[in-house]
């Protein structure tokens, strides 16, 4: 954390100069190039005439993904031209961003190595120049040769492998008593405290604590002295399940599961969940290869990951109180099981993500994706296929809350008032912070991330009810969605009639603070939740299904783990308004006007829109 604010320090030193633009850029010595670190108009000036020589024959289309790639590769060159630097020095996008986006995050890579914290966001206008210059480099780092320390110390004895088993086994391991799963081992530059670039593994590591707690924690350590420059909380699990007003229980009690409605859900074709052989697994089939989509697991009020297969039914589970749809014959699930429903909600979910992003969740199995879902089963098969998602139901003793640890789901049973957290809207807020994976710990940047899974919790309801509204197999019975459901996160889970988890439309706070210490993430992302609750509730936005591609659009676009704090999220912020305006002019949402709309309720909220 020390070495983020003396990093915010000197980039407030960089902002307070201002130099005229100067095109003979590359003539000049690094000192001065220094004091340019922040200048727009400087960086613009050599951007165009990069641009326009590259953009004379084909400019391409406005907000289409030829013209972001063009972007990206012509502001990649201007950084490297802006700074000096070598040709061991480049920029690559921190995330290739929404094609209805106008900003830019770009990644400063040292030998083929991503610098930590080192991102420069670009803002240009719908001209393509350059509108806001945010993050930069260390110049200092990068200028005096003799404290460039990488090529001195070697990285061929060390591999994340190694740099695993010393965080599992050692003894000087502050892990190594607990038992890890590793989401990632990612290989980086740091920039120790003497300004030199020494390797670093970026690690993301899930294990559960003495106490039962669920920990997922964010390592950058260095792979020879195993010193620990940074270590992140990533799961801050506060008041992730907890209702708002003070319970007592009137909602009876149906069933052993989530569902009770009537006790029983009719999960008939085409709405069944396609379970094989009892088993709780979603395929596709390819050529002989089982793709396993979706894998519940039954963690038997258990801790330990059970790293094993899906959850098998027993017989008389089979027989008796899961009946499934099977190849064409209609069939019963009733979902007297949490298992049934977080299954089958997962799909529902992968569903909603398929219909309005063409995405999976979790992105897709690419030969160069270490994601350990992956490895498990598509290694070698040559085929880029979704990352499979794992989800782990009865999770703990009494356990109440549900989580996303890196790569899995898992939901606890509950307690007195609490059931089972496996409704339609707490799968999808859990699979959507996969779907985000936003991994640092400025809680601001944490709260943006709770919007969007609550968003996406609401645009699953959505989705469900539009569906299935009018058929003999209606999601949400009469009228229970408009009156019940909607704007009402967690309702589904809570043993009294009047309360839910969160009130979308009442917060717990309304206004962002400019100082949020001791606000959970879950509190701060009221305010931001409110924003788009209030635009569907006024008929401003259509419907959450626009909401939620704006938000899902906005993912790392509008995120620069660089610039933390409030200004972070009063980028992050102005980002999303351009982005939502760049979608509307391509006919990507169904709105009027997003533009104002949501810069006045940002302005609401206390966010600053320029
Ligand atoms: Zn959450």
């Amino acid at each position: 954390m020390e070495s983020n604010k003396i990093f915010i320090a000197v980039l407030a030193l960089f902002l307070s100069f201002t130099v005229t633009a100067n095109t003979e850029i590359e003539s000049l010595s690094g000192e001065a190039k220094k004091s340019q670190v922040s200048d727009s108009e400087a960086l613009n000036t050599i951007f165009q005439l990069s641009y326009s020589a590259s953009a004379e024959n084909h400019p391409p289309q406005q907000y289409s993904e030829q013209q972001r790639q063009f972007n990206i590769n012509a502001l990649a060159k201007t950084l490297v031209t802006f700074y000096g630097l070598d040709e061991l020095h480049e920029f690559r996008p921190s995330n290739p961003g929404s094609q209805y986006s106008r900003y830019y995050i770009l990644q400063h890579y040292y030998n083929n190595k991503p610098v930590h914290n080192e991102i420069v966001t670009i803002g240009l206008d719908e001209n393509n120049s350059i509108i806001k210059f945010s993050g930069g480099i260390q110049a200092s780092a990068t200028f005096n040769a003799s404290k460039v320390g990488i090529k001195a110390r070697s990285t061929t004895e060390t591999s994340s492998k190694s740099i695993i088993y010393w965080l599992k086994n050692n003894s000087q391991s502050p892990l190594s008593k607990y038992s890890l799963t590793i989401n990632s081992a990612v290989e980086m530059t740091y920039i120790n405290k003497g300004e030199q670039y020494v390797p670093a593994y970026k690690v993301d590591v899930f294990y559960v604590d003495n106490d039962g707690q669920p920990n997922r924690d964010l390592l950058v350590i260095d792979p020879i002295s195993k010193e620990i420059y940074q270590q992140s909380d990533l799961l801050k699990l506060s008041s992730e399940v907890q209702a708002q007003g003070s319970i007592s229980i009137t909602k009876p009690l149906h069933s052993k599961g989530s569902n009770f409605f009537k006790g029983e859900r009719e999960y008939s074709v085409p709405f069944a969940p396609k379970i094989t052989d009892c088993k709780f697994l979603t395929y596709i089939d390819e050529f002989y290869l089982n793709k396993r989509l979706l894998v519940t697991m039954n963690m038997s009020n258990s801790i330990i990951i059970d790293q094993g297969d899906a959850y098998m039914l027993n017989n008389e589970d089979c027989a008796n109180e899961s009946i499934f749809y099977e190849k064409d014959t209609v069939g019963l699930t009733y979902a007297y099981s949490p298992l049934a429903d977080a299954h089958f909600h997962a799909e529902l979910v992968m569903e909603m993500y398929n219909v309005y992003l063409q995405e999976a969740i979790l992105g897709v199995c690419t030969e160069n994706n270490t994601h350990p879902n992956c490895i498990q089963y598509y290694q070698n098969s040559g085929v880029n296929n979704d990352v499979p998602i794992y989800q782990g139901v009865h999770y703990g003793d009494s356990y109440v809350g549900a989580f996303w640890s890196g790569g899995a789901a898992y939901y606890g049973n509950g307690g007195f008032s609490i059931l089972p957290n496996v409704s339609l809207d707490m799968v999808a807020h859990e699979l959507t912070h996969g779907y985000q994976e936003i991994s640092g710990d400025d809680v601001y940047f944490r709260a943006l991330d709770e919007t969007t899974s609550d968003i996406a919790a609401e645009a699953v309801k959505e989705f469900v009810f539009n569906k299935t509204q009018g058929t003999d197999h209606s999601y949400f019975p009469d009228e229970s969605y408009i009156t019940d459901y909607r704007y009402l996160f967690g309702k589904e889970i809570v043993r009294e009639d009047n309360l839910s988890i969160r009130v979308l439309l009442s917060p717990v706070i309304k206004d962002i603070p400019k100082e949020a210490t001791g606000i959970g993430q879950h509190d701060l992302s009221g305010p931001i939740t409110l924003v788009f609750a209030n635009l569907v509730s006024e008929g401003k936005l259509k419907n959450f299904k626009d909401a939620f591609k704006i938000l899902a659009n906005s993912k790392k676009t509008c995120v620069n783990t660089s610039i933390i704090g409030y200004a972070g999220l009063n980028l992050a912020a102005n980002c999303i308004v351009d982005l939502a305006n760049g979608m509307e002019y391509s006919d990507a949402i169904d709105t009027v006007n997003i533009k104002n709309e949501l810069s006045t309720a940002f302005t609401g909220i206390n966010l600053n829109i320029e």
